[in-house]
């Protein structure tokens, strides 16, 4: 792998950081848990959408791109994240927001990542759950190429092979920071949504045989089709790179028994997780994505699924702003204040 053969727009702040968290550990009384602050990425709050934005915004620019378009749920952060980048490439940026939870909350639909999209300046609609959005995003995107804005489409998540480069990028950071710190890493935990972030982590870690097992804990689909998702992607991905064949199929591995009633819709288990981290870390996770992934992190952990002398790592994945749309579930809105006063 050599990634300075493909177009690359330096905009996160790498490395990312790899701190204990030795108050969680203590509580949970298993093994070492660390974590990668992928959280902390720099653009609009940061998150792990940037680093694959680094390579699609690079492709925007060679392409010559006035305008990009993407697509996301409500309370997207990859939207967030594209918006920001967007702004300060000086491309307009537009976005379909799809309603995956039906919350009629205003804080949900106007607040957070919705909040921060028209901040940066970018321009949003929205449609139904359900439909085929990346078609949608295709069509919307016919219509301002035939006005001659030449666009530049994102696909959910910024997940294909050009998005995921970001992440095989982080696991060759995170072996060689792991390395100069003398930390041999057991065990790579994170959620999984749209799939680039698992994939590009499995190339770059297969790229250079880390050896270090990897697990995605779903946010949405069934396992079958997260795994199935992720694979696809990791040999679009590996072909790109140049390394076909370094990925088997049993390396992609999801646990899916975190997603309680669907996307977006927080658990019990999610909450706890978000309150664990904010009260013994100092550490904001986000209701959608990070805080099911720590659910299954803490649940895993307790069940004993790690050996005492392991070194977890957590991938922050980033998504704190979504409290923000979120604030209800906690029981902090304004109403449920003022009951308690
Ligand atoms: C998008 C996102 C993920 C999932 O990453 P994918 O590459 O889509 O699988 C995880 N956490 C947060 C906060 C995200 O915004």
């Amino acid at each position: 792998m050599h990634f300075s053969r493909f177009p690359r727009w330096r905009a996160a702040h790498l490395p990312t950081a790899l701190e204990p968290m030795d108050r969680l550990s203590a509580e949970l009384s298993g093994p070492r848990i660390w974590i990668k602050r992928d959280d902390c990425t720099g653009m609009s709050t940061g998150g792990n959408k940037t680093r694959k934005l680094e390579f699609l915004m690079a492709e925007a620019i060679e392409q010559g791109a006035d305008m990009v378009i993407t697509q996301g749920a409500t309370q997207s952060n990859h939207a967030r994240q594209t918006a920001a980048c967007a702004a300060k490439l000086g491309m307009d940026c537009h976005i379909l927001l799809e309603d995956r939870t039906g919350s009629n909350d205003p804080a949900y639909k106007f607040n957070g990542n919705v909040f921060l999209d028209n901040l940066h300046g970018a321009t949003t609609e929205t449609r139904a759950g359900g439909g085929d959005m990346n078609a949608e995003m295709e069509t919307v995107a016919e219509n301002f190429r035939a006005k001659g804005r030449k666009v530049y489409t994102i696909p959910g998540g910024g997940s294909n092979a050009t998005g995921a480069l970001g992440y095989a990028n982080c696991a060759m950071e995170l072996v060689s920071q792991a390395d100069d710190m003398g930390l041999r890493i057991d065990r790579l935990i994170h959620a999984t949504g749209s799939a680039g972030t698992q994939a590009g982590l499995i190339v770059g870690l297969k790229a250079i045989n880390a050896q270090i097992p990897l697990l995605g804990i779903g946010v949405r689909a069934p396992k079958p089709k997260q795994e199935e998702n992720v694979y696809n992607l990791a040999l679009a991905t590996a072909e790109k790179l140049g390394c076909p064949g370094v990925v088997q199929r049993e390396d992609v591995v999801a646990n899916t028994d975190y997603v309680g009633e669907g996307y977006g819709i927080p658990t019990d288990a999610c909450i706890a997780a978000i309150e664990l981290f904010a009260r013994l870390e100092g550490i904001l996770l986000d209701p959608v994505y990070s805080g099911k992934g720590a659910a299954g992190l803490i649940d895993l952990t307790r069940k004993g699924e790690f050996a005492d002398d392991e070194n977890i790592v957590f991938l922050h994945t980033g998504g704190s702003t979504a409290l923000f749309g979120y604030n209800a579930v906690f029981g902090y809105d304004a109403p449920a204040a003022q009951a308690a006063e």
